[in-house]
């Protein structure tokens, strides 16, 4: 019996090793635009990132003004004079190519792929993951992914979930399951839409307040369980 015959799953750091891709984007950048590729200068871009990312979030500015932005204020603290655009887009085109999987996501996907349908729900670059989608070896197992920037919103915005069930009648706040690993979009956003929700806690971080988690897994195959299939 098939708990959850939908499944929305999110793309970067539940089926994509993003960290990876994302380091290996960053050396891409240092080593086109004679940057020092450091630790250090990694964890200054992250913090950067980071902040940039949550102001967008929160709804405070653009997608195409923070990639670019990240990378200006990156460089500003470290006193370079370099092209923050061209930083980007060395940064986004090297990941659009990164299309390296965490453990099981496959094998996950193609048994899931069986008895349900798989969806991608994502924030992200959309030209970004539209290329890492494409060639990853998820793809022949994935229905449709409905990337934010198309959508017009993003997780955990109401809006983007409105958005997702327009584009799938099917789909009940009972028939799917949302995986995700990240409590401030995929959990936060499963909540505002009411919808069932697994948590993919792979480095066991602590259980947040104030937020309702259905499931939690460490292992992508422990949702053969959680969803019924066998
Ligand atoms: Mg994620």
């Amino acid at each position: 019996m098939i708990r959850y015959p939908y499944v929305l799953l999110d793309a970067d750091n539940t089926l994509f090793d993003f960290d990876t891709g994302n380091r290996n984007a960053f050396r891409a950048v240092c080593e086109t635009q004679d940057i020092p590729d450091t630790d250090e200068n990694f964890a200054l871009y992250e913090t950067c990132n980071n902040a940039m990312w949550a102001a967008f979030d929160r709804g405070e500015c653009t997608k195409d003004f923070i990639v670019i932005e990240r990378f200006r204020i990156f460089l500003n603290k470290l006193g370079l004079r370099r092209d923050p655009a061209v930083c980007n887009q060395v940064h986004l085109t090297t990941l659009g190519k990164s299309k390296l999987l965490l453990p099981h996501a496959e094998e996950v996907c193609r048994t899931l792929s069986r008895q349900c349908k798989l969806y991608i729900v994502t924030n992200a670059v959309a030209a970004v993951q539209k290329s890492r989608l494409a060639g990853s070896g998820v793809a022949p197992y994935i229905e449709e992914a409905f990337i934010s920037e198309d959508a017009g919103a993003s997780k955990p915005s109401k809006a983007y979930f409105n958005y997702v069930f327009g584009k799938v009648p099917a789909l009940t706040t009972q028939n799917c399951l949302l995986v995700g690993d990240s409590l401030s979009s995929d959990i936060q956003g499963a909540n505002n839409a009411g919808l069932p929700c697994c948590w993919f806690n792979r480095k066991g971080y602590a259980h947040p307040e104030g937020l309702r988690i259905d499931y939690e897994i460490a292992d992508l195959r422990q949702l053969y369980n959680i969803i019924g299939v066998v």
